[in-house]
């Protein structure tokens, strides 16, 4: 079974040639589910012409490659939704409705687009976002919460985010926008 989290970075250059990508170049990323886990490949147009036929379609999509702005220093205040979830993902023990939670929340802030819905074998739901700025693929499985659960996990997470209001996460980040 596929790792429930993960997340698979951009590459700097294409997979096929090898050629560093520029600001503004169309690009096109297949993600692959091998089983063990997620593969992801960025080509070109010309190396994903060449390739695309060993790819499901259904994983690939195309993008214009984005030179990240320089990183914002970092706030020494709360902890920010997005630094939450990388670190997260990251920790085993991580409880799946709170990644799931924090993936919703950075995808309202548009942090994250949601690219798309995946089924696993198992019948579990694995949505793929990508982040906006610097389009890294977040892998994260739908923990499929009920209506009443939410409020609980919710409230979870904005502990976590160093507590207050509901509308504290959506602040966090206003600055980066
Ligand atoms: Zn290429």
């Amino acid at each position: 079974m596929a790792q429930e989290w993960n997340i698979k970075s951009r590459s700097a250059v294409c997979k096929g040639c090898q050629t560093a990508f520029s600001d503004r170049q169309e690009f096109y990323t297949a993600l692959n589910d091998c089983g063990d886990g997620y593969e992801r490949i960025d080509y070109c147009r010309e190396c994903w012409r060449k390739n695309q036929d060993s790819h499901n379609p259904h994983s690939m999509w195309r993008s214009t490659f984005i030179v990240p702005p320089p990183p914002a220093p970092e706030p020494l205040k709360k902890e920010t939704a997005e630094g939450l979830l990388r670190k997260m993902i990251e920790d085993d023990e991580a409880r799946a409705d709170v990644i799931y939670i924090l993936a919703v929340m950075l995808e309202r802030k548009k942090v994250l687009i949601e690219r798309e819905v995946q089924t696993a074998d198992d019948g579990s739901i694995v949505r793929i976002y990508e982040h906006r700025a610097t389009q890294d693929s977040f892998i994260i499985r739908d923990p499929g919460l009920k209506l009443h659960e939410l409020d609980d996990v919710q409230q979870a997470v904005v502990d976590m985010l160093g507590g207050g209001k509901a509308a504290a996460p959506a602040a966090c980040e206003e600055r980066r926008d």
